[in-house]
């Protein structure tokens, strides 16, 4: 398969049509951003890494970040964590208060906001420096030592995060949230700002293709078996209420944040991520879901 001759393309094909949507400026310091980039980068599982368009752009990890949080919680507390969050798909929007009430604080799965604060919650309790924890895992799993939260960012969701406060007050008055809500708050919402570019965040979820070691040093944080259940949930959750249009139309496991990234995996192949600001109105990236819609079906490069 010539990936480098595909992707860019199917990336000069996007480019050729409107782009619409609209950048998440209910993040002030996300709202000023050049809105036409858009960049690729596809790593293998043999070691070939294939580039095109703003790949070397940092943007804003934001909700991507929620599978790493996953990632870590599980490796510690493994099945036990599921106690605190369920791992059913929504079909609400990814910061509704709607099904807390009914379901006793439990949210219903890890990659909504009330889910990631509860998992944000677990990892205050496992881990001494969970923030470290979290650049830790990004710096050796994508070799690159110099991705940084983006303070600007955090600071700028901090100072307008209501939806989230109320999230988390909401969790911690039915009882599944055990820290205090502003050390919550600011966990969440630093891991929120990383700044990633695609070649980074494509090779920092190479491991969910590769069984959950990194494919150089063998450097494993999940199990195989752990691997396989983190994939099904990005396959079912990993697009707030689009998650089953994007397995019908991309068919991958995947998980798209704010900031205008997807990433996604073909288990034993690769990850992709692919990165453009523009929003449709369910909160994903316009640009990345055309993308992503025409690679798997030109390539047949689907789970199914
Ligand atoms: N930090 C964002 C929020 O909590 C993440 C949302 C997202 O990327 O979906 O609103």
């Amino acid at each position: 398969m010539n990936y480098q001759q595909i992707i860019e393309r199917i990336h000069q094909e996007v480019l050729l049509h409107k782009n619409y949507g609209e950048v998440a400026d209910y993040i002030p310091e996300l709202a000023g951003i050049d809105d036409d980039q858009f960049g690729v980068c596809l790593a293998h599982v043999d070691g070939k890494i294939y580039r095109t368009g703003d790949w070397q752009t940092h943007f804003s990890l934001q909700s991507i970040v929620k599978v790493l949080l996953l990632s870590l919680a599980y490796a510690r507390l493994g099945g036990q964590l599921w106690q605190r969050v369920g791992v059913e798909p929504s079909g609400t929007p990814f910061n509704s208060l709607g099904t807390l009430e009914h379901d006793d604080g439990i949210p219903r799965n890890p990659f909504s906001n009330a889910g990631a604060l509860v998992v944000s919650d677990v990892l205050l309790d496992l881990y001494q420096d969970p923030k470290a924890a979290l650049l830790d895992l990004i710096h050796s799993f994508s070799g690159d030592e110099g991705i940084q939260f983006d303070r600007n960012v955090a600071e700028s969701e901090k100072a307008e995060g209501y939806r989230n406060v109320a999230l988390v007050n909401f969790l911690k008055s039915l009882g599944n949230i055990h820290n205090d809500v502003d050390d919550v708050l600011a966990l969440y919402f630093d891991c929120c700002s990383v700044a990633i570019n695609c070649e980074q965040l494509a090779k920092t979820f190479l491991f969910f293709a590769n069984n959950g070691q990194t494919i150089d040093d063998h450097h494993r944080l999940l199990n195989r078996s752990q691997t396989k259940r983190i994939n099904a949930i990005m396959l079912t959750c990993g697009f707030y209420d689009e998650a089953g249009d994007f397995a019908y139309q991309v068919g991958l496991p995947g998980k798209s944040g704010v900031g205008g990234g997807i990433v996604a995996v073909l288990p034993k192949e690769f990850s992709i991520a692919v990165w453009s600001p523009r929003l449709n109105e369910k909160g994903n990236s316009y640009r990345g879901l055309k993308f992503l819609e025409q690679f798997t079906t030109e390539t047949g490069q689907s789970i199914f």
